[in-house]
């Protein structure tokens, strides 16, 4: 039976019919208005209607960024969108005629990682998603782990520098503040600021005019040595962020997602570094994979297709 799944983002929402196999069978965009609210939920109700048109539909998954009730029904809170304790879960179920769940967008888009992508032969998995700041997803025995209330794994939130640099979360010294793209345009800044390595950076910011993730990762991938020491340093923080994830829940395998991971090996080769020098009882703690996500834009939706088909078959 086919499912659909909804990725609502700061700027466009993606809708798909998925197969059982986590096959994308149709697909739909359209932009997101983030402050208007009804506009989004009558958006979401049209896409739903069309994709499933002609489908026998077991379930919708819609996927948000921000905090989501243990009972997948209410957006507590979003950061991009105006999102304050929205039923959403409700709103949607009296407009179209399926069940809906509400996921966590980087949770959705593990999920699908875990289902169908790098994690697929493993039962217990952990993701960053490195992009502008820091995602996370934990599926552990086979499990979405969603904590308590709902709001687990928010791995960027997790603290690595005490009083380190202040995060839009308002607390400081997260790792999105030392291993997400913002940082690495941080290191990149300060690398062509110093001059040395880091003169084809400062080059690249002088003709641009200011860097950004694009001049960066061409430096990165030209093997500039000013680039991959900032990718590096990158690196390092994500390695550490790791090492003390494994410590407390042991995965078989970390998926690495997000923009930055387009690096490829030049970035899983010093998180692997530095996961190792960092690991807890090195040498006796078995060690996990680093892999790079396989389902770079269509992972939201199809995860969240998939965990809405699984909540309607134990029902
Ligand atoms: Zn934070």
């Amino acid at each position: 039976m086919h499912a659909i799944g909804i990725d609502i983002g700061g700027t466009k929402i993606a809708g798909a019919l998925v197969d059982d196999l986590g096959q994308i069978v149709r697909f739909d965009r359209r932009p997101t208005h983030a402050v208007d609210i009804q506009n989004i939920e009558d958006t979401v109700v049209a896409m739903i209607t069309e994709l499933a048109d002609g489908y026998d539909v077991a379930a919708v998954g819609v996927a948000a960024a921000g905090f989501i009730d243990a009972a997948q029904s209410t957006v507590y809170y979003a950061p991009n969108i105006s999102y304050r304790n929205e039923p959403f879960r409700e709103k949607l179920e009296r407009r179209v005629p399926f069940r809906v769940i509400i996921e966590n967008d980087a949770n959705a888009a593990g999920w699908a990682e875990f289902r169908y992508g790098a994690g697929r032969l493993v039962s217990d998995m952990c993701m960053l998603t490195i992009g502008t700041g820091v995602g996370g997803a934990i599926v552990s025995s086979d499990r979405m782990f969603r904590g308590g209330f709902g709001a687990a794994a928010e791995l960027g939130h997790m603290r690595v520098v005490p009083d380190g640099l202040p995060c839009g979360c308002g607390a400081r010294g997260c790792i999105e503040q030392y291993g997400s793209g913002r940082a690495l345009l941080r290191y990149a800044n300060e690398l062509a600021d110093a001059g040395g390595v880091g003169i084809a950076l400062a080059a690249a910011r002088t003709r641009v005019g200011v860097l950004t993730g694009h001049e960066v990762s061409e430096l990165i991938q030209a093997g500039d040595p000013g680039a991959l020491a900032a990718l590096r340093e990158l690196g390092h923080w994500i390695g550490q962020a790791s090492a003390s994830l494994a410590a407390v829940l042991d995965p078989q395998l970390f998926v690495i997602g997000g923009g930055v991971a387009q690096a490829g090996d030049l970035l899983l080769d010093p998180i692997r570094q530095s996961f190792l020098d960092n690991l807890p009882a090195r040498g006796y703690h078995p060690e996990p994979e680093f892999r790079i996500a396989e389902l770079v834009n269509d992972a939201g939706v199809v995860g969240a297709a998939d965990l809405a088909r699984l909540y309607a078959a134990q029902i």
